[in-house]
């Protein structure tokens, strides 16, 4: 039976990515050593690290004056990176999930935090709207997709003061002006490789703007070398991770980029909010003009709460795995990520076309 992968992070992959990453393993570039077992400082490796950086560049059309680099740590790790790096006194928060929530929580370790709005009120089904950014704040942050709710921000938001987005479940799901944003960080696990690799565009002139003594891991300035193939390489980087991520953006490339993502992004995710709004059996749990294109969350409608479990049962005899819904919401959640191919999510809507006609009153 095939299998359709709808998991939240760690998540599908190209196949082509997969089987590039298996074969690295058995013979990198050639070297008759395998990728696990070569030194970064390889000539072959730091070619990678350069491509990786120009793909990264390409795709997201990242201007010269940003730094791109390539960490350990997860997002979680850059939640304190941030503020360590550029927060004085005060830094303002957007409130859209636990991430933003975890997010806001560690830089209060650096200066004083205002949330300036939180969808808290209805479990995170909404991304708050009309609020004011404090002018005197030294940076603004934003989660732009609420992987747990399934809610996004579609936009490059316009703010007064420099812009910081975690990007963890969206990044290379859509074209994006960096410009607007002075940090964008994620971890790859969601949408561009596998776990172990933390992505951060940095605009370079805020770098050390905090003023603030920092450790030498966590000052981004360390992580920026010479030339691109010395970017994060100032300790070992995590070589295979990074590795995937570059054969996963090459498919991107291959695809047509962040322009023909956004499209077959757009069709998967209207092919099932479709149906959830169509089918007697199914709701959706966010607001409409916010629901994510990445993580799409249903539960059972009204009469209907008791057969959750034999839909799960059902859905999973036909292949489908990772649907379960995040604890703080319940119900359903299916994942679909650049890679998910659109065969798969036509499979799950077929699933519930026939779960109705099983037990529609
Ligand atoms: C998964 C996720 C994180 C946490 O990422 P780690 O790499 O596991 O630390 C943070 N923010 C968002 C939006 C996420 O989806």
């Amino acid at each position: 039976m095939k299998v359709h992968n709808f998991n939240a992070g760690p998540v599908v992959l190209p196949r082509q990515a997969v089987e590039a990453a298996i074969e690295a393993i058995r013979d990198f570039d050639g070297t008759g050593i395998g990728i696990l077992e070569i030194s970064h400082r390889t000539p072959g490796w730091e070619r990678v690290m350069a491509e990786t950086e120009q793909l990264w560049r390409d795709l997201l059309g990242i201007p010269d004056d940003y730094a791109v680099l390539f960490l350990g740590g997860g997002a979680s790790t850059q939640f304190f990176e941030v503020p360590a790096n550029i927060m004085k006194k005060k830094a303002a928060y957007l409130q859209t999930g636990v991430w933003a929530k975890k997010a806001a929580k560690e830089a209060k370790f650096y200066g004083e935090v205002e949330v300036v709005a939180s969808s808290e009120d209805k479990n995170y089904s909404y991304i708050p709207k009309n609020y004011t950014i404090p002018a005197d704040a030294d940076y603004f942050h934003i989660t732009t997709n609420n992987t747990i709710y399934g809610t996004e921000i579609h936009e490059d938001i316009t703010s007064p003061v420099t812009l910081v987005a975690d990007m963890s479940s969206d990044i290379m799901s859509r074209p994006v002006d960096v410009k607007k944003y002075g940090i964008i960080y994620g971890g790859a696990q969601k949408n561009v490789g596998p776990a172990g690799v933390t992505f951060v565009i940095v605009r370079k002139d805020l770098l050390g703007s905090s003023e603030r003594k920092l450790q030498t891991m966590v000052d981004y300035r360390t992580h920026i070398g010479a030339e691109p193939r010395d970017n994060s390489m100032f300790n070992t980087p995590p070589v295979f991770p990074i590795y995937v991520m570059y054969e996963t953006l090459k498919w991107v490339k291959e695809q047509g980029g962040l322009k023909a993502m956004q499209k077959l992004n757009q069709e998967k995710a209207a092919l099932l909010y479709n149906e959830i709004d169509r089918n007697k059996l199914f709701k959706g749990t966010a607001v409409k003009e916010d629901r994510s294109l990445m993580n799409i969350c249903f539960v059972m409608a009204e009469g209907y709460e008791e057969l959750e479990g034999e839909f799960m049962k059902f859905a999973k005899s036909q292949g489908m795995v990772g649907i379960k819904g995040h604890r703080s919401v319940g119900g359903f959640r299916a994942s679909t990520y650049n890679a998910c191919p659109r065969e798969s999510v036509e499979a799950l809507v077929a699933c519930m076309q026939e779960f109705e006609k099983k037990h529609a009153k």
